[in-house]
């Protein structure tokens, strides 16, 4: 399947103007579409990088504690009981994939 649509970058309130194109072999590439009167062709490294975000590889998709995987329960336990004391918070958690960035 391959194709091409012309898009806005999701990350902020510029919304430059993106243009997807998916190969025959399925790979995704972006680039800035010339046309959009928001950014005329251009991106910033954020909107440059959208293509590396499409798929879940190397995500952050559960909590880990002490590097193994917890649940929910266990790591916003431990970050409530570690936040306003001298010990680093040491659990990573996810945020939501639409949690949009700012420039
Ligand atoms: S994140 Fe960058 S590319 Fe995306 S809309 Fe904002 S300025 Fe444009």
């Amino acid at each position: 399947m391959s194709g091409v649509t012309k898009t806005t970058c999701p990350y902020c309130g510029v919304g430059c103007g993106v243009i997807a194109a998916v190969d025959d072999e399925g790979k995704i590439s972006v680039s800035g579409d010339p046309d959009h009167p928001a950014s005329y062709g251009r991106l910033c490294s954020k909107g440059s990088a959208l293509a590396e975000t499409l798929d879940m590889d190397g995500r952050a998709l559960y909590p880990r504690v002490h590097g193994e995987r917890a649940g929910w329960d266990e790591a916003l336990d431990l970050v409530a009981q570690t936040s306003s004391g001298p010990s680093p918070i040491t659990a990573q958690i996810p945020l939501p994939s639409m949690f949009p960035g700012r420039c």
